[in-house]
């Protein structure tokens, strides 16, 4: 049994709009969920991905309006490294990135910048056949879009406390020192510890969680698999577009293991994901006063005025 790399990471934003147009229009992801969090539901949960939604490429947000920053720091993913496929792609986004004055710069052989509330992300040329995961933008050529996620970074103190747990819980693949490998029949990603400048402070632009990804039928087997291994996991919760299970690992940070199914594309069809707010059954309800309360969004794929 093992794990098909990263489902999704799920992060915090005090400002969807700045958000939605950072990751939409200069990013080039797909929009593909508009919903609530379900732990709280006066709060947004925004979902970024491909084109088809797939676990793999699925970076998502809490919204707080006006929540303060956060900093990364021990026990906190700290890096989102996406995959893209060659050189030139890297080249393209350097200018890209200039050209709407994001700070870029190179890093160890990949390109590094932060998202306007401070999350890290990395660009590196692709060095898996995983299929690339890729969202239509019509002023990013697709042979440079983003390709899905290479793997996470986060901040541990000892990050030797987690070796045992890592590949008897989750199976991940030792790799060198600080590196570790997530990788299933479908796809892979990467785990890798930093040494933590220190304890964080959750907030606007952090991490909250990553989600590592299991196919429907083995679900249920890893959180025995997880138990057995010392982890708290919790019950498997039903998140109506996949089922869940949470549990830190023991250099503290928060990990869940989500099903590849049912996907995006229960409560509305794949041409228009995103488009609308949508609600989980249980929270269907609560609709008139989330429309009202919830930061008012544009769909970023409607036509442009001055196209039609
Ligand atoms: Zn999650």
């Amino acid at each position: 049994m093992t794990l098909n790399g990263i489902h999704h990471i799920s992060a915090v934003t005090g400002d969807a709009r700045g958000n939605l147009d950072f990751y939409t229009r200069v990013l080039g992801l797909r929009l593909v969920k508009k919903t609530v969090n379900q732990d709280d539901p006066t709060a947004y949960h925004l979902f970024y991905a491909d084109e088809h939604g797939s676990p793999g490429a699925d970076l998502t947000f809490f919204e707080y309006p006006g929540a303060p920053r956060g900093r990364a720091g021990d026990g906190m993913v700290h890096r989102i490294v996406w995959r893209v496929g060659t050189s030139d792609a890297l080249e393209f986004w350097t200018s890209r990135l200039r050209n709407e004055r994001i700070e870029a710069r190179w890093e160890d052989g990949g390109l590094r910048f932060d998202d306007p509330e401070g999350l890290a992300h990395e660009l590196r040329v692709s060095t898996v056949d995983d299929a690339p995961l890729v969202a239509v933008h019509s002023a990013i050529p697709i042979e440079f879009a983003l390709q899905g996620f290479d793997g996470v970074r986060a901040y541990a103190s000892d990050p030797d406390r987690s070796r045992r747990f890592l590949d008897e819980a989750v199976g991940f693949r030792a790799d060198g020192t600080a590196r570790f490998e997530a990788r299933g029949a479908t796809r892979g990603a990467t785990y890798t510890y930093d040494r933590a400048p220190g304890m964080g402070r959750a907030g606007a632009g952090t991490v909250h969680h990553v989600a590592w990804s299991s196919t429907m039928d083995e679900h249920d087997a890893w959180r025995e698999r997880v138990i057995r291994a010392g982890g708290h996991a919790t019950p498997v919760i039903d998140r109506f577009y996949f089922r869940s299970i949470y549990f830190r690992e023991p250099s503290g940070i928060l990990f869940e293991i989500a099903t590849a199914g049912p996907g995006f594309t229960v409560d509305e069809p794949l041409a228009h994901l995103g488009e609308s707010l949508s609600l989980p059954p249980t929270f269907e309800p609560l609709r008139p006063e989330l429309e009202r309360t919830l930061t008012p969004l544009p769909n970023p794929r409607a036509p442009s005025p001055s196209a039609r």
